[in-house]
């Protein structure tokens, strides 16, 4: 077998999931909505298994949805993209990531990672042969910094793995930090691979900002968001990927031999809501910013060190100031013995041991946020 994959563990969320599940637990970990996701997003896919075309779309996704993706980022964050050439649909952003990754990646490559990173970005780098420099950002603020990136950037970097909003943080990057990493990649020709599947999610009248739209980065950046973000439709597994004619012709090559295509009904469904009018995402912010208030005031009633969310479905906790170590062992005892699953953001640390950060997901129903702040107040009352 091949040991990579041997070797590792079970990712994080369907460990914490499969525990909330056997324990009866209320998962506030693995990061997905109690929100059912649009109707008429989701007629539109029924619709279309019903009524319309159930085979093989073009392997770089069906033309309305391509159409669409240009559009709706033309609208919402000005960035001119061609939707033949550099315009593909992805059987999810995982797809995306791994056909980024292994359609950029050379055994011997290095990949600058910033940690704490997603899960599944450091096995595709390793699956690819590249070497791993890691960037380790640093609670509460998570930042970039110009030595660092100087530490971890040298003549071999080929790309850089970059998240933005960072799940698990719940921070996005200043403009300040997003400067600093375009100069780093253009000084040392590497290719910015942004992972932007929260992009949508941003709070308090947050602008996303695309990596590509910064100086230079056009030609050497891979945009990569998600339609289970913006939609609330975890499940669809339906990403997305922008980068230039150049760098496309390649990705696709990765992409024909990963999934090559993607659901067509979901596709048009996709394409039908990326046209909705502006107040559907607006108020999609909105309610998640309310979610967010009402968890993050209930968590800072019972006397958490709250690390404020910016977007994304998240937020953080540090647990240093009740004494805690292990944010696993935490977990582990939240979710046995109190009947809360969340999630120990060292699993998203390959290097610098952060372990006292953890993660809740706060995207859920007020009464599953109040039930699971009524179990976390009675585990406080207990431990005290
Ligand atoms: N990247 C990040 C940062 C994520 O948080 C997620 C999932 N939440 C993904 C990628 C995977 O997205 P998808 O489900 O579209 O594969
Ligand atoms: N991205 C989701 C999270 O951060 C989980 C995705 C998954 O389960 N693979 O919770």
């Amino acid at each position: 077998m091949n040991r990579l994959f041997a070797n590792l563990p079970t990712t994080v969320f369907e460990v914490m999931s499969s525990l909330a599940r056997e324990t009866g637990a209320i998962n506030l970990g693995q990061g997905f909505p109690d929100d059912p996701g649009p109707e008429d997003v989701r007629r539109a896919a029924a619709d279309v298994v019903l009524n319309g075309y159930n085979q093989y779309p073009s392997m770089m996704g069906i033309p309305e949805l391509r159409s669409a993706i240009a559009t709706h980022y033309k609208h919402w964050q000005g960035v001119d993209l061609d939707a033949n050439t550099e315009v593909m649909v992805t059987s999810g952003a995982t797809e995306a990531l791994a056909g980024a990754i292994l359609g950029i990646v050379e055994p011997g490559d290095e990949v600058v990672l910033f940690e704490p990173m997603y899960d599944a970005y450091l096995p595709l780098v390793r699956l690819a042969g590249g070497v791993p420099k890691f960037v380790t950002l640093q609670p509460p603020h998570f930042r970039l910094t110009e030595e660092a990136l100087a530490q971890a950037f040298s003549p071999k970097t080929k790309a850089v793995v970059f998240n933005n909003p960072l799940n698990p943080t719940a921070t996005t990057f200043s403009d300040e930090n997003l400067k600093l990493l375009a100069d780093f990649c253009r000084r040392f020709d590497a290719i910015a691979i942004s992972d932007e599947v929260w992009e949508h999610v941003v709070f308090d009248g947050r602008q996303h900002r695309p990596i590509l739209a910064l100086d230079g980065l056009r030609e050497r950046s891979v945009k990569i968001g998600s339609a289970g973000k913006i939609f609330s439709l975890t499940g669809w597994k339906v990403g997305f990927v922008c980068a230039a004619p150049q760098i496309m012709k390649v990705l696709a090559k990765s992409h024909q031999f990963l999934t090559f295509t993607t659901a067509p009904n979901l596709q048009a469904a996709v394409a039908y809501g990326l046209a909705k009018d502006d107040a559907y995402f607006n108020d999609m912010r909105k309610n998640f910013a309310r979610s967010r208030d009402r968890f993050t005031d209930g968590l800072r009633t019972l006397g958490f060190d709250v690390i404020p969310s910016q977007g994304t479905y998240f937020v953080n906790i540090d647990i240093a100031p009740l004494g805690e170590t292990d944010d696993v062992a935490f977990c582990r005892r939240l979710v046995m013995e109190h009947g809360v699953a969340a999630i120990p953001v060292s699993a998203f640390y390959a290097e610098g041991a952060v372990k006292n950060v953890v993660r809740f997901c706060f995207a859920k129903k007020d009464s599953t946020l109040d039930a699971g702040l009524e179990r976390l107040a009675r585990a406080v009352r207990q431990t005290r």
